[in-house]
Order: structure tokens, then sequence, then C-alpha cells
């Protein structure tokens, strides 16, 4: 099946270090555990609209080391289309991740070959796919690639995705190619300096970022669900009540569930249709931070309709 979606990705191998607490600056600290796990925004957006039956392709980079290789076998395995995760001299994107006792994270993220997408190769993946209908971009892979994808998407009359994640003034470059933004609470009032917990203040930032050009503003502020507005409109999305007991990747997963459902509409979504494909997504994210990891919590669609 040819790709509906295309995530112009960052493709990461996390190390992991569970310890008490986040170390002062200058401390050492003994920790409890340590793991190594494949993730990277992009790519767990990919891995996980591809389990919930979407046919997808990662517009990425990986270097030419070991790291790369297991991250390309990783994608196939899960059905993704990797014609277009080019091989770059520099090291596959790596992130350094201390877990707290009570699972706050602090994360530094090195982009490595994330950096090396060509623009020009964006271009071309985007114009190769016949039956697109979503492009999938965040902060964490090289910005001039998304923002040409974009452009060619735009052309094309496929639906652009903007999750400004993480938090980083460069994701102005994008909105107005972006036409649905996805942020959390910090990126929200980053982007925006509003609240993103008073209706007023997301009211007042989405304005601005309808303003820049995007059409749809999707603010996801944890267990409280999410806010979807449009010019006119503004509609609460409540969460799925559960445990939670690890929320890695539930903005990914969000993210990814929303781009799955979006591709299903034919011709352009209505408010109805994003609003829609919210409550599916937070189905997804539910069923997420319930498991521990990124891609290991990742629900099949079978997985999300029994939750
Ligand atoms: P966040 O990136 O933390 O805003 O989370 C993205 C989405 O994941 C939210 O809009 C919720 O739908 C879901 N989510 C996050 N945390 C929880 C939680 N503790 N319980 C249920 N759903 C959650």
């Amino acid at each position: 099946m040819s790709p509906s979606v295309a995530v112009v990705a960052s493709l990461n191998v996390d190390h992991i270090v569970r310890a008490p607490r986040i170390p002062e600056p200058g401390e050492t600290l003994l920790g409890f555990s340590t793991s190594r796990e494949l993730g990277g925004k992009g790519g767990n957006q990919a891995v996980a609209a591809a389990r919930l039956g979407a046919s997808v392709a990662v517009l990425g980079c990986v270097g030419q080391d070991e790291d790369g290789d297991e991250y390309r076998q990783a994608l196939l395995a899960e059905g993704v289309d990797v014609t277009h995760v080019r091989r770059s001299a520099s090291p596959t994107g790596r992130a350094a991740i201390t877990v707290d006792a009570e699972g706050v994270n602090s994360i530094v993220v090195v982009a490595g070959a994330n950096a090396d997408i060509p623009a020009d190769a964006a271009e071309t993946a985007i114009s190769d796919l016949p039956e697109l209908r979503v492009v999938v971009g965040q902060l964490e892979a090289a910005v001039a690639a998304t923002e040409r994808a974009f452009a060619t998407a735009r052309a094309r009359g496929v639906l652009t995705v903007l999750n400004t994640a993480p938090a980083d003034d460069v994701a102005v470059k994008l909105l107005p190619l972006s036409d649905v933004v996805v942020s959390n609470e910090i990126e929200f009032r980053q982007l925006t300096g509003q609240d993103p917990f008073d209706a007023d203040g997301v009211r007042r930032g989405s304005a601005e970022l309808f303003a820049a050009g995007c059409h749809w503003v999707i603010v996801t502020l944890g267990a409280e669900g999410c806010a979807v507005l449009d010019a006119s409109s503004s509609t609460q999305v409540p969460a799925v009540a559960v445990r939670a007991v690890d929320t890695t990747a539930a903005g990914d997963s969000f993210v990814g569930a929303l781009a799955a459902r979006l591709a299903e509409i034919p011709g352009e979504p209505t408010t109805a249709d994003v609003v829609d494909a919210c409550g599916f997504a937070a189905k997804v994210a539910a069923v997420v931070v319930t498991r521990h990891g990124a891609h290991p919590s990742l629900p099949t669609l079978a997985e999300v309709i029994d939750a």
C-alpha cells in the first residue's frame, strides 16, 4: 500500500538512566538501572501511526553505524516505508535521559544525523508518494527539510501537522505552512506567552497562531485532555481516566494517532473531523501512559479498541 502518512522524523537511540533524583550540576549520583531503547519524537510518531494501521513513510536520516542499521530494521519490521531514510557521515541521533523516582525525566538530545536530512530530498520524497494525505513534522529533525516537505505538501493539497516539540522558537518559521499545530502546555506557553490552562489564554494564543497561517490548534494538557480550536470555535476533548505509570511517548502517540485518523478522511477535514481524531488520539495515548517505554508502549488498533 502506498503511504498515506509521511513523518519528517527524528530517529534517536535513547540511553536511559533511572536514579533517585536528577543530579545537581557537578554531582555524581548512584542510579538504579540503565536501558537502551529506540526513540526520537518522529520515530515514535511514525511507529504509533503504523501500529494503528496507517501506511507510513519516514523521511529521515541515520548514521552509517549499528544504531542506524538497527533503527532501519525496526521501522521495516513495523511495515514502515524506509525508502526515504538516508545515511549520513554523522552518528545516529542520541538522547541521554535521566528518570527520577517520580518518573520525571530530564533529557539531552544530540541531533547527529537528524540534522542531515537534505531539503531537496524531502521535496522529492513528498512529490513521490501518490497516495499521501498527511505530513507530520516536529522540531527534532532538520528544520529546512521539514519546511520544504510542508511547502511541497501544501502545494499538493496534502494536510500538514506540526508538533511544536521540543519547545523552540524555530516553530514560528513553520507556522505559515502548518494546517494543524499540536502543542503541549509548555510549548504553547513558550510559543504564545499565554496560559494554556485558561480558556481565554488559549483563545488569545491560538488567535496568534491562526494569524500566522494555521487552521487548527490543538493544545494538549496531559491528564486534562486537550483543547481543539479553529478560528471561531473551541472544543474540550477529555483525557481517558487511567492510572498512568509512565508518560513517555504520550504526546508522540497522540500525534501519530491524529495523523493516522486524519489520513482516512477523504478531502479537507472539518473541525468535527479534527475533534473526532483527537478523541481517538486520547484513547491511544491513555493506553501508552499505562505502559513503560516509548516503542514498547505503542498499541495496535485492536489493543485500543479492547482498552
Ligand atoms: P501531553 O503531551 O502530556 O499533553 O499528553 C498528550 C495527550 O496524552 C493528552 O492530551 C492526553 O490525551 C494523553 N495523556 C497524557 N497524560 C495522561 C494521563 N495521565 N492520563 C490519561 N491520558 C493522558
